[in-house]
């Protein structure tokens, strides 16, 4: 069964994802910055969160835990790894493991080096990856409790999905991304026009939230360490893929 996907900004930049089965009538908020917002919007909707989704224990991601939990009696779903700062959490997933939300179910996958305790969820049959600080479009997050080696390794697992996954994301941060990626590949034409589409998007202020996994492969210079392009910016041509991989993040870490 497909799920119902809605985008709630909050915060500066923040997305909040709720996903809706509609057989079972079950609703998962993803990452819930803040309470408020959610459960309104599943309110307007005719939707009753019945759990919270969490990737990682940052802030931003689970500071509406228990408020949620406390207005719906929803069940609270997070990292095995990092249970100890998911406020509420009922249920441990880990690297693997599946988890039905109704008749959708998710795959967990491991992605350490955002945090250390960091899990994506894939529902393969509605193409949607949840992957919290990650994967951004045309980004990676910031490597604040791993190494470059352990965020390469995480974000190659999310590169064997299908071109077709959706990328929900937590954040909006395409339009630096793409100024960041365009000086990384200069001569990548499909990345230049992704950046000029990104632009006019944002012009109108729409959001940029999904992308395709698809997309990403083919202009997403931190899943591009093969580039030649890539190679020739950073002066490592014929290096591995970690230490591309780390000198991109290096790079972006400082760029203005
Ligand atoms: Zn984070």
């Amino acid at each position: 069964m497909k799920l119902e996907i809605e985008r709630i900004p909050v915060l500066s930049d923040n997305y909040v994802w709720l996903a809706h089965e509609p057989a079972s009538g079950l609703t998962a908020v993803v990452d819930p910055a803040v309470a408020d917002a959610p459960l309104a919007r599943a309110r307007a909707l005719g939707w009753t969160i019945s759990q919270i989704l969490n990737t990682h224990h940052h802030p931003d991601h689970v500071g509406g835990n228990l408020e949620i939990k406390a207005a719906t009696g929803c069940t609270i779903v997070g990292p095995r790894a990092d249970a100890g700062r998911i406020p509420g959490i009922d249920i441990e997933l880990g690297d693997g493991d599946t988890y039905a939300l109704g008749d959708a179910v998710a795959r967990v996958i491991d992605v350490p080096g955002h945090t250390r305790g960091h899990i994506a969820y894939w529902f393969g049959d509605s193409d949607a990856l949840f992957c919290g600080d990650t994967l951004f479009i045309l980004g990676c997050g910031r490597l604040f409790e791993g190494t470059p080696g352990q965020m390469w390794h995480s974000l190659s697992k999310l590169l064997a999905l299908p071109d077709s996954t959706k990328i929900y994301c937590a954040h909006e941060y395409t339009q630096s991304n793409a100024r960041f990626a365009v000086t990384m590949e200069p001569h990548n034409d499909a990345l230049l026009k992704r950046a000029a589409t990104i632009d006019a998007m944002r012009a109108r202020n729409e959001p940029t939230v999904p992308g395709t996994l698809g997309q990403e492969r083919a202009t997403n210079p931190f899943l591009r360490p093969d580039s030649a392009d890539l190679q020739r910016t950073l002066g490592l041509v014929g290096a591995d893929p970690v230490a591309v991989f780390a000198e991109t993040r290096r790079r972006k870490d400082s760029f203005r």
